[in-house]
């Protein structure tokens, strides 16, 4: 059981873990690839403080050594789930469960761009958790949509259920190489109830049919990843102490607001820290 775990990998994420690691607070920073986030592809930085002429990349090479070196613990993956367990967060990360007391979170502003039909179907066939649904398809046909390498291993894992997996490619990366899995070139568009309760996958020259459709991308939008947490417009509602509408959930940087920049992002998430040290010590 941690005390806090961060999703994200940016500036607001490690920030947020080297405060708590001050506070004594035993954390885990939750983030997909460091190339997926904004500052990654910032070329040059010139407005934070002591870096001048800094670049994304070398600057969260030093954030991160720096919150390594204070004992914050780090795991690769994408957050796709986040539920209240009483007094602690269950956090569903691939195939892991992981259990927190308090959750921040600082994945950034991208949203996903879901595909036309996704989000009315989703649940009915359309899935973005294979180990939450995966055995509903035992033996089916299933479809992988994939905007990232992380469907890779979705992918293999479907595949040792389903009957058959058709993966489709939905952003450059490189697709898995298994005689279960069949690799589709068309792009998909849109999805589309089909006969007999199946999802139809529509692309620009196709229409194939199945039982299940798995979308991985490598963002989640914050109220699908926790329900009930309160938005303001496309941000999550935050107040001065970073704390959300929910107990014990904090969010910091991009993902809380305007402006959209780094030195922002630091200070939110140290400030995200203390407010969650100040509320474990109260719990
Ligand atoms: C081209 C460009 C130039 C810029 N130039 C400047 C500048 O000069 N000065 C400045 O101050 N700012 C600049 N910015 C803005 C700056 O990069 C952002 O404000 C800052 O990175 C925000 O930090 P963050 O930690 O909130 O989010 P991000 O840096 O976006 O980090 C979020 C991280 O969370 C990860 N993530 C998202 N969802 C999940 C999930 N469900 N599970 C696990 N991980 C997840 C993402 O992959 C990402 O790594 C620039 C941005 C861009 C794109």
């Amino acid at each position: 059981m941690y005390d806090l775990i961060i999703v994200g990998g940016g500036p607001a994420a490690l920030s947020c873990g080297m405060t708590a690691r001050k506070r004594n607070l035993r954390c885990l920073v939750v983030a997909a690839d460091a190339q997926t986030g904004w500052l990654y592809k910032a070329e040059r930085l010139d407005n934070y403080p002591g870096m001048p002429k800094v670049s994304g990349k070398e600057l969260l090479r030093v954030f991160r050594a720096q919150a390594q070196e204070l004992g914050v613990e780090f795991m690769g993956g994408v957050a796709r789930q986040i539920q209240p367990m009483g007094d602690s967060y269950m956090v569903l990360v691939g195939n892991d469960v992981l259990e927190a007391r308090a959750v921040v979170l600082a994945m950034g502003a991208a949203r996903p761009k879901l595909l036309p039909g996704e989000e009315e179907l989703l649940g009915r066939g359309v899935s973005w958790c294979g180990t939450c649904d995966g055995m509903f398809y035992r033996g089916k046909r299933v479809a992988v949509l994939s905007a990232w390498h992380g469907g890779v291993e979705e992918a293999l894992f479907l595949a040792s259920l389903a009957s058959h997996v058709d993966y489709y490619t939905m952003a450059p990366h490189t697709p898995p190489a298994d005689e279960r899995i069949e690799l589709r070139g068309e792009k998909p568009l849109r999805l589309e109830a089909a006969e007999g309760r199946q999802i139809a996958v529509v692309t620009d020259g196709t229409t194939s049919d199945y039982d299940g459709v798995f979308v991985f991308r490598p963002a989640v939008a914050p109220d699908r990843m926790l329900p009930g947490l309160k938005l303001d417009g496309s941000f999550v509602e935050v107040d001065r102490a970073m704390r959300t509408s929910l107990p014990r959930v904090y969010a910091c940087g991009d993902c809380a607001g305007q402006p959209l920049q780094v030195a922002k992002a630091v200070g939110e998430g140290n400030i995200a820290a203390i407010s969650c040290a100040e509320d474990l010590a109260h719990a």
